[in-house]
């Protein structure tokens, strides 16, 4: 069985390889490592389906075909792209990955999700749910704030990006 591959993208620190970790092992860790770059697999069932999906979470050096090389970013079959709602310029880079992955994808029409990550950080909130919810139907995709800590949402953002890997 071919893994279903997916792609975490989106500026350091907004909690990438935090919800990979806990949609994988239900774990949270505290500690920030910037350097580790990881490939998780896990067996899932979705809609009475087995599926192998791969996770990537590669770091991203401001260099997007050295990121593109890395990730093997040509055979993904989706995309996570990440803000943290703390991080007004998380939210301001998002632009740039999605006309990134269109330029890479050739094409506008293709699964990605939007999340707003560190949902339980309200009181450090500077990104409004509805400015997410906007950003995402600008780009016709589908949005959701996330807890990798709480693990609000986690499952969900995935199963909704299978679902939508799978009408392709
Ligand atoms: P990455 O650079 O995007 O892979 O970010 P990490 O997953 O390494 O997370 C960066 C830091 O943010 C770590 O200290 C995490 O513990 C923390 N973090 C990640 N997600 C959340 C979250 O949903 N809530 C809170 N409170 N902290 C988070
Ligand atoms: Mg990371």
């Amino acid at each position: 069985m071919n893994p279903i591959k997916i792609l975490l993208i989106g500026n350091g620190g907004v909690g990438k390889k935090s919800v990979i970790e806990q949609f994988c092992y239900s774990h949270f860790i505290e500690e920030y490592d910037p350097t580790i770059e990881d490939i998780y697999r896990k067996q899932i069932e979705i809609d009475d389906e087995i599926l192998i999906i791969e996770i990537l979470d590669y770091y991203y050096y401001d260099d997007w075909n050295d990121y593109y090389k890395r990730g093997n970013y040509e055979k993904t079959d989706g995309f996570i792209v990440v803000y943290s709602m703390n991080d007004k310029y998380s939210f301001n880079e998002l632009e740039n990955y999605l006309k990134e992955i269109y330029k890479f994808k050739k094409t506008d029409d293709f699964p990605i999700i939007i999340i707003g990550n560190k949902n339980d950080l309200e009181d450090q909130r500077v990104i409004t749910k509805e400015e997410g919810e906007e950003f995402a139907i600008k780009y016709f995709c589908p949005f959701f704030e996330t807890s990798a800590k709480t693990r609000y949402n986690i499952d969900e953002t995935i199963f909704t990006l299978l679902r939508e890997i799978r009408k392709y």
